[in-house]
């Protein structure tokens, strides 16, 4: 073995692959169970009970993002929103003593399937060419000539991204559509593979509203509830994503707000499509290999 060559049987591989089998059967039990009436809760709690059940860990709230959501939308703690004849995101991951597999799915109950078969082609295609010394911005051209031939567009400010131990979003970044500068990938990088398709002009912008927070820094926390949270979220979610509803404090909305105000958590703000329009996204976590890539979460 070369110095250079890289373990793919290595333990932290293995916990990737763990994760990833995890992960597909919550995302097709999870999909089946999306139609007209069901509710936002019971799909997000069904995945994530399911995940546990299995031997792991959601590595983040399960996002259900409906027609011109894009991304970090997830039910709040009373959330009584049922599914309607709407376009329907599922973005779910699961890890493994801190080392993750994060996939999404597109249900479409809206008669959009071309819109779905887009980003679902995309990411096929895109996971053809994924192979070691293949630049990022040539999956993007891949992702973005795809999406076009249907006569839509990628959603350009989301992309792909490397998966770290406990870190959902690290280099390299891989983008939608086609960009000069790419880095190369390598035998052994863990990335997360993610085309968005949308009828609209192809940006996200911020929406109002948050249920998903992540750890930003660790300080002391006066007030009781907002103490209690904290000690909470560095035990259990470390710097992962976490729900409003996962914390197990008396009025966890007021708690958060504190450690908001304080900077010592962030929230990600519900992402849309700018002007209305509709949103799909298909997603899987490959490791490189030296002939292509692993797709774990298949
Ligand atoms: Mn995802
Ligand atoms: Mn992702």
């Amino acid at each position: 073995m070369s110095e250079q060559e890289v373990d793919l049987s290595a333990e932290k591989y293995e916990k990737h692959r763990e994760a990833g089998e995890i992960l597909a059967q919550v995302r097709e039990e999870a999909a089946d169970r999306v139609d007209v009436g069901v509710s936002h809760l019971e799909i997000a709690e069904f995945a994530e009970d399911k995940i546990r059940e299995l031997g792991g860990k959601p590595a983040f709230p399960v996002n259900i993002s409906v027609d011109e959501e894009a991304a970090h939308a997830t039910p709040s703690i009373d959330d009584e929103t049922t599914f309607g004849e709407e376009m329907i995101n599922l973005d779910i991951g699961v890890q493994v003593d801190g080392w993750l597999a994060d996939t999404a799915i597109t249900v479409d109950l809206s008669g959009h399937d071309d819109l779905a078969e887009a980003s679902a082609e995309a990411l096929d295609a895109a996971l053809e060419v994924v192979g070691p010394g293949v630049e990022t911005g040539d999956i993007g051209a891949e992702i973005e000539s795809v999406i076009e031939g249907y006569g839509y567009n990628p959603v350009v400010n989301l992309s792909g991204h490397g998966l770290a131990h406990y870190e959902q979003h690290t280099e390299p970044n891989i983008p939608n559509r086609a960009v000069s500068q790419g880095v190369e990938l390598q035998v052994g990088d863990v990335v997360a593979i993610e085309p968005f398709a949308t009828d609209g002009s192809g940006k996200v912008g911020e929406g109002a509203e948050e249920e998903i927070f992540a750890l930003e820094r660790e300080a002391s926390v006066r007030d009781r509830s907002a103490r209690q949270a904290l000690d909470q979220i560095t035990e259990e979610f470390r710097t992962l994503p976490f729900a409003t509803r996962w914390l197990d404090v008396s009025r966890p909305e007021m708690a958060l707000c504190r450690l908001k105000m304080q900077n010592v958590v962030h929230g990600y703000p519900v992402l849309k499509e700018e002007d209305g329009f509709l949103v799909s996204q298909k997603e899987h976590s490959v490791i490189v290999t030296e002939d292509g890539c692993e797709v774990f979460t298949r």
